[in-house]
């Protein structure tokens, strides 16, 4: 998608207002019918109408006339309302070049006063394929509670949450910033994905590192779920750091166990094929003296599956907000490039872009049971200018 975001400087504090108005409307309605969005962005001077044409026009909102005159966000239109928080909390001040795509994500870099680069994670779930179809009828049973913006505002949540603990237990991973909506801003990681490496000087010290953090990722009660050259990071110097942390589980999980020899055996599978690394299992077992490179079992590992809990419950993320994003990621997995690329059919691809659109339109859900985006993250008037508003 692309993010122009010249855009945001033509675009005046009513039109922000207007747009906030929206995404409060959306709270309650699917499509949020055009009096409302007049009555609660109740422009000092009129002109709701003016505005919202403009906003169109950027592709911030989508118009709906199917049963009533009305509009919803798109996600540019998000992006936009947690772009411009952000720059108004001072957190960065201007965004740069888009550095990653991932399969549910955009990446981008953002600078700060001082021109310090930071990278910039705006949340997409559900744009891409193979979790959503596979989760559609999941989806579709419970989508009175749940959308597309509703769960990528909880996968950055979680990520940044995650983030957060991660880094307090020393673990290599970027320093979490700030989050908003379905935005997280974090330390930009210098080095490339795993997977763009050809060549390492010290493969199996770079292995036993890696498999070393998933260890002690489950003493600490977690399994990434997702771990393989995708989201681990290297640098220059072969320093590790790893990303992308909306899909890790408890290692109370039922499935804990899966996840944990999953991740593992995307590494073993990567570095055997990268660097032709060989382990103990793919020899002759009377050849081998020394126990070098077996697999770590999940059952011998001694787990605290609450040592990290207190970090995560401190920032916010709920053990509710859990199990609503975990019932709709869970079990995703990055496809790695040298193994099952296409295993997606194009066909599918479209279903789900469609599905997207669909999804999107019933954007009944931003949790209508009320209680969320309450929270200082969400939408809310600046009525600095107005005084009382309704
Ligand atoms: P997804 O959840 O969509 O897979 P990721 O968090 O894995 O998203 O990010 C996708 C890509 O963006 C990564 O493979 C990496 O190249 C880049 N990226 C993500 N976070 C950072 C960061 N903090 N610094 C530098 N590059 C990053
Ligand atoms: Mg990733």
């Amino acid at each position: 998608m692309k993010l122009d975001v010249n855009v945001l400087r033509y675009l005046s504090k009513d039109d922000f207002r207007v747009l906030t108005a929206v995404e409060l409307g959306m709270r309650n309605h699917e499509i949020v019918p055009a009096e409302l969005v007049t009555r609660i962005a109740d422009l000092k001077h009129g002109g709701t109408y003016k505005v919202l044409k403009n906003l169109l026009k950027y592709k911030l909102l989508h118009h709906d006339s199917s049963k009533y005159d009305g509009f919803r966000l798109t996600y540019l239109g998000y992006d936009f309302l947690a772009i411009k928080t952000l720059v108004n909390r001072g957190v960065f001040t201007g965004v740069g070049r888009q550095i990653g795509v991932g399969k549910e994500s955009d990446i981008f870099e953002v600078a700060q006063e001082d021109g310090t680069i930071l990278a910039m994670k705006l949340h997409r779930l559900g744009r891409t394929s193979f979790r959503a179809v596979k989760n559609k009828r999941d989806y579709l049973r419970h989508r009175s509670s749940f959308s597309w913006l509703y769960l990528s505002r909880l996968a950055a949540l979680k990520e940044f949450a995650f983030m957060k603990a991660l880094q307090e237990h020393d673990f290599p991973v970027p320093k979490a910033i700030d989050c908003n909506r379905h935005c997280v801003i974090m330390s930009l990681v210098p080095g490339y994905p795993m997977v763009q490496v050809k060549e390492l000087q010290n493969p199996e010290t770079i292995f036993e590192k890696i498999i070393g953090i998933v260890v002690r990722l489950a003493e600490h009660g977690l399994i990434h779920c997702d771990f393989n050259e995708f989201n681990i990071m290297i640098d220059d110097e072969e320093k590790i750091t790893m990303i992308d942390f909306p899909q890790m589980v408890s290692v109370s999980h039922q499935n804990a166990q899966m996840y944990f020899d999953r991740d593992i055996e995307c590494i073993f599978k990567f570095f055997r094929k990268r660097f032709n690394m060989t382990f103990r299992e793919d020899r002759d077992e009377t050849e081998v003296e020394v126990d070098e490179n077996s697999r770590p079992s999940f059952y011998d590992i001694s787990k605290d599956a609450n040592a990290l809990d207190r970090d995560l419950e401190a920032s916010g993320f709920t053990k509710k907000e859990q199990n609503h994003l975990d019932r709709f990621i869970e079990g995703g997995q990055e496809k790695s490039k040298d193994s099952d690329e296409n295993e997606e059919s194009d066909d599918e691809e479209q279903t789900c872009e469609s599905n997207e659109e669909e999804n999107l339109n019933e954007m009944t859900s931003l949790e209508l049971q009320g209680k969320e985006q309450n929270n200082s993250d969400g939408a809310e008037l600046d009525d600095t200018e107005k005084g009382e508003s309704s």
